[in-house]
């Protein structure tokens, strides 16, 4: 993979290009995506975001969000599109399986790829250029890196800027995680003075639910976790069931893993979802446990230091005695 650096002449020639990221986008692959399409499409380029799942309604009002193609529901449009890309942007994931069905499609794909990306150990020979950096609060701050270095900094418009914004505190919980470093909070004033409206984003972000799934929260905090204070580590565990009682609809499970690094001690959260094909598991950690080399060992995962993410293909209740045995073989560590 060539430095991504070795891009920024070629930037100046129009071309066709494919923006994509990890299934079931979050804030920071969303905004990323977007916020690079918005400044290439001014540049000139012609730009296609393809998403490979659907994405939470709290993202629905992001700049340019109307225009992403959801890769299940429309994969023939998509497909067309990368057919034609002579660029692929893959944003915001390390391996290609995180793109879930989309993943054969770019394999075989012959066109230039371009990563950028912050999670741990990157499949960085899939791709032709690119930018891997695990110190970096999110790939949103990247995109903002990239922007600024090529010289387009004075493309970012208070669009672009939300759009950045949002993956910003999406990835640093607000600027709460030690990856939020100067330069976090350096490109933030940068974005307000391009006309960044932070509190509307926050108020997109994080009041914009239904009833049921503050019902679903009080249901599952009551019933569903369980905490193991020998090993300073809890685990909240949802049924299907539950997931069909409340409407539960994509994004409105995203953030129930930290409640349990609210209490006192614990050192480790785990979520798992009983999801159709697989169940999902999802860590969070504090301190020195690293949760991506055991969501890599045991659940087939894998992420950041302290916050990952895993699957497997065990019945709920065999996939949590793998957790139980997990957490008893890494005593030590969470002790
Ligand atoms: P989340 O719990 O929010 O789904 O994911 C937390 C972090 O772990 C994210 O940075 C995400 O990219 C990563 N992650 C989640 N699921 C997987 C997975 O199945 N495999 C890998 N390699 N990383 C994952
Ligand atoms: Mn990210």
């Amino acid at each position: 993979m060539k430095s991504i650096q070795e891009i920024y002449p070629l930037l100046s020639t129009p071309r066709s290009v494919v923006i994509t990221m990890h299934q079931k986008p979050d804030p920071d692959a969303l905004g990323s995506s977007l916020a690079l399409a918005g400044v290439l499409l001014q540049m000139g380029h012609e730009v296609t975001v393809i998403s490979p799942t659907n994405w939470p309604d709290f993202l629905k009002w992001m700049p340019g969000a109307k225009r992403v193609i959801d890769f299940e529901a429309s994969a023939e449009k998509a497909i067309t599109a990368l057919n034609a890309a002579e660029w692929l942007f893959c944003l915001d994931f390390n391996a290609l399986h995180r793109t879930k069905n989309l993943a054969p499609k770019i394999a075989e794909l012959k066109c230039v790829k371009i990563l950028v990306d912050h999670h741990q150990q990157p499949e960085t020979g899939a791709f032709d250029y690119g930018i891997s950096d695990t110190s970096k609060s999110s790939t949103s701050e990247m995109v903002y890196d990239f922007i600024k270095e090529s010289g387009n900094e004075s493309l970012i418009d208070e669009d672009i800027a939300a759009c950045l914004y949002a993956g910003i505190i999406g990835d640093t919980g607000s600027f709460r995680f030690p990856a939020t470093s100067p330069e976090v909070h350096e490109m933030v004033a940068a974005l307000k003075r391009k006309g960044l409206q932070h509190s509307i984003v926050h108020e997109h972000l994080y009041d914009n639910f239904l009833e049921d799934r503050l019902r679903f929260i009080g249901h599952i905090l009551l019933h569903r976790m369980e905490i193991f204070y020998e090993y300073n580590a809890a685990l909240i565990a949802i049924p299907k069931s539950d997931l069909l009682k409340f409407n539960i609809r994509t994004g409105d499970t995203e953030g129930l893993v930290n409640y349990p690094l609210t209490i006192q001690g614990i050192k480790l959260s785990a979520l798992v979802i009983d999801r159709d094909e697989e169940r999902k598991w999802s860590f969070r950690s504090k301190g020195d446990v690293d949760v991506n080399s055991f969501a890599r060992k045991y659940f087939n995962g894998g992420g950041h230091f302290n916050a990952s993410g895993g699957r497997s293909a065990d019945s709920l209740n065999d996939t949590i005695k793998t957790f139980e045995t997990a957490i008893k073989e890494n005593i030590s560590q969470l002790q």
